[in-house]
Formats: C-alpha cells, sequence, structure tokens
C-alpha cells in the first residue's frame, strides 16, 4: 500500500509525495514507508474537519446526534475486537512491544471506545438558580476541530482515549501519531470510516513532530490539543496553542515511586512492583520506576526484586520474552547513556536480566536493570529513563518517605504499599500527583479512572467521564421569560 495520510476517510499522499520508512526495533530493519506529512497536508486535514463540523456546527458530523455518535462509537469498538489480532501484530512489529502487551493496549482501545460510547448520551449541562422570570442553563458543546499529537509507546490506548473522548464529545479530530508508531492509528482511520463515521470527523496526517506535528499545534483551525510525550516538546506545543488561544492537555513523562513500608503485604508487591518498571519495556508514562523501602526491610526485599530481574528476559515481540525491544536507536542510545551515566557516578547494579539467545544482534534490546540505594541527588533518581531501569531507595520514616516521593520535578502516579489505613489516607493526601494507589498499582490502567500530572508531569485529565468534560466548551444560555401579572 503506497504511504498515505488519510483525510476525508480518503487515502492521500503526502502533497510533496516524500515519505519516511518504517524501522522494525526486533532487527532494526525497514520494512515500509509512512507519508512525510507538512504543513500544508495538516491544512488539508483541518479544512476536513472543519467542513464536518461546517463553520456555525451545522455540517455533517456536528449534526450527528449524541445517539448516534455513540452507535458508531460501540460499533468501532466490536469492529476492534474482532480485528484484535491483526491490530496486535501490527502494532508489535511497529513498536516492539510483545504480543502480550500489544494485545492487551487492543483490548484498552476497545474498553475505551466501549466506554465513551455509552457516555455520549449522559454528557449534559445544568440548570442554574438566577433571577425569578429567567431561565438559566448551561449546554456542553464541542470545541470544533481538536488536535492529537500520540507517542510511540501506547499509540492505540492514547489513540483510543483522547480520539474516543473528542469524538463522543462531537469534535472532529486530526491526529499526528508518532513516526515511530503510525500504522495501528492509519489502520483504525479506515476502519473508522468503514464503521460509518462521515468524512473529516477523523483525519490523520503521519510524519515528524518537528514539521507535521508542530504545524498541528500552530494551526489556528485547531481548537484543543490533547498532547502526550515529553515535557520539552509538551511546552513547544503549549506555547504554539497558547499563540491561537487553545487549550492544551498534556500528559508528560513521570518519575513515579513505588513506597513500601514495613507492615506491607511484600508477596503481594513484589510482582506488582517489577511488572509495573518492566511492562512495555520500562516506556511507560506511569512506569513506576523509584522504589522506596521502609530501611528496616530496604536490603531484604531488594534482593527478592532482585531475584526477579535476574529471570527476566529482553526478545522478540513474537518470542516468549519478559520485555520486547525498546522502540527505536534514539531511545536505546537514551537509555544506555543513563547506565553510563550510573557506572561514571558509581552507583551498585543490584541485578541484571539478559538478552534472549537468538535475539537479532541489530535490534534495540535492553536487559531489565535493578539500580540500589541511589542518592536523592543522583540524575538516575530524578530524571525519566523511559527503558527497564528500576532504582532504589531507603526511608527511615513517613516523612522521609513522603519527601523522597515528591523530591522530583514530575508528580503523575505513586503507589503506597501499607496495612495501616490511616497511613493510607496520610499518604494519599500529601502526595504530589494526579493517581495514587494503595495496595496495588495500575501502570495507568483502567479507562474510567481520571489520569493526569501535576509538576513537570503536565496538566489536564485524560481519561473517564472527566476527559468527556475537558473536551467540551460550556455554554451558558439565559431565557427571559418573565413573570405572572
Ligand atoms: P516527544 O515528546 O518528542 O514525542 C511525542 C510526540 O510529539 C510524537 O508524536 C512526536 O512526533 C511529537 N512531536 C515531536 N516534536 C514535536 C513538535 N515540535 N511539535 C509537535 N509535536 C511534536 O518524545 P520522544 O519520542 O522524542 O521521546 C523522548 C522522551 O519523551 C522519552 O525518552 C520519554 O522520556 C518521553 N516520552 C514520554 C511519553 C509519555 O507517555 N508521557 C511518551 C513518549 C516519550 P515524532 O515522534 O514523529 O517526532
Amino acid at each position: 500500500m503506497p504511504a498515505h495520510h488519510f483525510i476525508a476517510n480518503t487515502r492521500r499522499p503526502a502533497s510533496d509525495d516524500r515519505t519516511i520508512p518504517v524501522i522494525d526495533p526486533a532487527d532494526g530493519q525497514a520494512f515500509d514507508r509512512i507519508a512525510r506529512g507538512s504543513a500544508q497536508d495538516i491544512d488539508q486535514a483541518v479544512r476536513a474537519a472543519q467542513a464536518a463540523m461546517g463553520e456555525h456546527f451545522d455540517g455533517p458530523w456536528a449534526l450527528t446526534c449524541a445517539r448516534d455518535r455513540g452507535r458508531l462509537l460501540a460499533a468501532w469498538g466490536r469492529a476492534v475486537l474482532e480485528h484484535a489480532d491483526e491490530l496486535a501484530g501490527i502494532e508489535a512489529r511497529d513498536t516492539g512491544k510483545t504480543l502480550r502487551t500489544a494485545r492487551n493496549d487492543v483490548l484498552a482501545l476497545a474498553r475505551y471506545f466501549e466506554y465513551y460510547a455509552g457516555a455520549c448520551d449522559k454528557l449534559h449541562g445544568e440548570t442554574l438558580p438566577y433571577d425569578v422570570g429567567t431561565l438559566v442553563m448551561t449546554v456542553r458543546e464541542p470545541h470544533g476541530v481538536t488536535g492529537h499529537i500520540i507517542p510511540w509507546n501506547y499509540p492505540v490506548q492514547i489513540f483510543g482515549r483522547s480520539v474516543g473522548a473528542s469524538l463522543a464529545a462531537g469534535n472532529a479530530c486530526v491526529v499526528k501519531p508518532a513516526e515511530d508508531a503510525s500504522l495501528s492509528t492509519l489502520y483504525l482511520a479506515e476502519m473508522a470510516a468503514r464503521v460509518g463515521f462521515p468524512p473529516g470527523a477523523l483525519n490523520v496526517v503521519t510524519g515528524y513532530g518537528a514539521e507535521a506535528g508542530a504545524a498541528l499545534s500552530a494551526h489556528p483551525g485547531i481548537r484543543h490539543i490533547s498532547f502526550t510525550g515529553s515535557t520539552v516538546t509538551g511546552q513547544r506545543v503549549a506555547e504554539a496553542a497558547a499563540r491561537h488561544h487553545c487549550p492544551v492537555v498534556l500528559e508528560l513523562g513521570g518519575k513515579s515511586p513505588q513506597i513500601v513500608f514495613d507492615d506491607a503485604d511484600l508477596d503481594a508487591a513484589l510482582p506488582v512492583i517489577v511488572n509495573a518498571i518492566i511492562q512495555n519495556s520500562g516506556q511507560t508514562c506511569s512506569a513506576g520506576s523509584r522504589l522506596l523501602v521502609h530501611e528496616s526491610i530496604h536490603d531484604a526485599f531488594v534482593e527478592r526484586v532482585a531475584e526477579r530481574f535476574r529471570a527476566l528476559r529482553a526478545g522478540p515481540p513474537a518470542s516468549d520474552a519478559d520485555l520486547g525491544p525498546l522502540v527505536n536507536r534514539t531511545q536505546y542510545e537514551r537509555v544506555r547513556a543513563m547506565l553510563d551515566t550510573a557506572r561514571r557516578e558509581g552507583l551498585t547494579e543490584a541485578a541484571r536480566g539478559r538478552i534472549l539467545d537468538g535475539a537479532p544482534p541489530d535490534g534495540y534490546y535492553q536487559e531489565a536493570v535493578l539500580l540500589r540505594a541511589v542518592p536523592r541527588d543522583s540524575v538516575l533518581a530524578r530524571e525519566e529513563i523511559f527503558g527497564p531501569v528500576l532504582i532504589t531507595q531507603a526511608f527511615r520514616d513517613e516523612a522521609h518517605a513522603l519527601e523522597l516521593a515528591n523530591s522530583t520535578d514530575y508528580g503523575l502516579v505513586a503507589g503506597v504499599w501499607t496495612r495501616d489505613g490511616a497511613r493510607q489516607l496520610r499518604m494519599a493526601r500529601h502526595l504530589r500527583c494526579g493517581q495514587v494507589f494503595i495496595n496495588n498499582y495500575g501502570a495507568g490502567g483502567g479507562v474510567e479512572l481520571p489520569f493526569g500530572g501535576v509538576k513537570s508531569s503536565g496538566h489536564g485529565r485524560e481519561k473517564g467521564f472527566e476527559a468527556l468534560l475537558g473536551f467540551t466548551a460550556l455554554k451558558t444560555v439565559a431565557i427571559r421569560y418573565g413573570r405572572n401579572a
């Protein structure tokens, strides 16, 4: 299939015919090409979305009622489940994630469509008390055309949560997937057209972030942007959007702590803590990447984690490996550079997993690594690594645990492991982040649960009903009907 965008329900090549190779992270070889979008292509996509909305919200998509939007989303969700294996295969090949992870992502995508399908016709305004003889109501309306900049780590899930909610609220979407993970997005857009979304409701322009992504965030026709990715790029997107007064939801990185007290159920905590950092090879914004353990049990518990780490195997997506390759060479080199820094800082490596025999030598495989008792000012304790690297720190008491947990610039998720109910509540109250898990850890899971950060982890909320509200603009209508004589 020639490289193309998907605009107004049709495949279109880049306006200057340029393309980008698609690399398989399992062996470093190109296996496909995508279109290299430009500002001109973004403009075409925005115009198609504007036509679907109509200048006065009188276009075909704007006139599709909530019930019918819900039916379309439900049909799309069913189609995703019918093609789950095919979609998971595309995602695993494109991003390097294991087939198991890719399949979970596809199931989560279907859940987003189900959830937002059911929510469309429950999204309503209120009536407000005001002067006698005046009826005041609020109406939830779409913003218009929304922009969605999707990263490469959870393409279908992030597509589902952001595009699903936006379409449910009645907006038309222009999506720019990451150049390393565009194939599933193109596939989903064609599926949307097949289940009946009208032309222009959903448009996809592929290409580089600095070209197509920058053009999308700067386009004055975009009335809301959802961005998931790095803090630096998030700032750029927000600056560009501010120039045309466009609201932005930023879901940026994290350095999320898992805090283990000495009264915790350690057997329950152990597998969850390991999974929360190796899932998707650590390329997860909400990865539990700092393990804070009470000093009385730190050494013994860290040794139990180390035992698990030594058994972890990185390998190709189609093997039974615990971790797939990292998504691309840049990410691989970024993680290796962090591990070089750890060596230079003299940090202690408590454990390292291994790479499966027979994994292609040019693939981007990184073993799981456990770094023990890392000082809080180390870059490894402060910055997102976005690879399968877990650091540990010992704390003295609850206050010290909180101080360490809140000590980074990030604030996305925290996990707390303790049986003490009052301590659970105190920790939940004082942790500076967007989600707190007590005696479990969601790693962003649960389509119903609002998700997002504070500080450098971003602002605004994805997922759940909260996200749906964010995709609407509230209009207040006051009707003067007078009084009885
Ligand atoms: P980026 O933030 O650069 O990329 C995220 C998305 O933004 C991609 O779709 C990218 O497109 C796009 N983009 C890049 N530059 C611009 C721009 N100027 N204007 C608009 N959109 C743009 O992340 P990277 O892929 O470079 O990864 C770097 C680090 O970011 C990772 O190591 C990790 O720490 C963090 N990250 C966090 C994620 C999260 O879930 N919060 C997800 C991904 C990364 P393209 O990829 O085509 O350039």
